[in-house]
C-alpha cells in the first residue's frame, strides 16, 4: 500500500468505528444534511452548548464535516474538554 492508501484506510476505519460507536449510543442526533451545524442532539452537552461530539461525529460519518487530524484525538476518547469544537473551520463537503 502506498502512503496515501494507508491514510485512506485509516480514515475509513476510523469512520466505521465512529459510526458503530455512535450507533450504540442512546443519544439521538437529528442530522440536518443541508447544514450539519443545525443538527440537534438529545444529550446534556448539546442542551447546554448547542454542539456536541455526537453531532460532529454524525456529520463526519456522513461526510458533511471532515475531522481535522488534530481534532481526532479530541473527538475520540477524551472527556471533559472545555470549549467547543472549532466551529469556524468550515471544511464542509457538499454531499
Ligand atoms: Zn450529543
Amino acid at each position: 500500500m502506498k502512503e496515501n492508501d494507508v491514510t485512506k484506510f485509516y480514515q475509513n476505519r476510523l469512520k466505521f468505528e465512529t459510526f458503530e460507536f455512535w450507533k450504540k449510543r442512546l443519544n439521538v442526533v437529528e442530522l440536518d444534511k443541508g447544514n450539519w451545524q443545525n443538527s440537534t442532539c438529545t444529550c446534556a452537552k448539546f442542551q447546554k452548548e448547542y454542539v456536541c461530539k455526537h453531532v460532529v461525529g454524525i456529520a463526519a460519518v456522513n461526510e458533511l464535516y471532515r475531522i481535522p487530524d488534530t481534532a481526532k484525538t479530541e473527538l475520540i476518547g477524551r472527556k471533559g474538554k472545555k470549549g467547543r469544537p472549532r466551529k469556524t473551520k468550515k471544511a464542509l463537503i457538499v454531499a
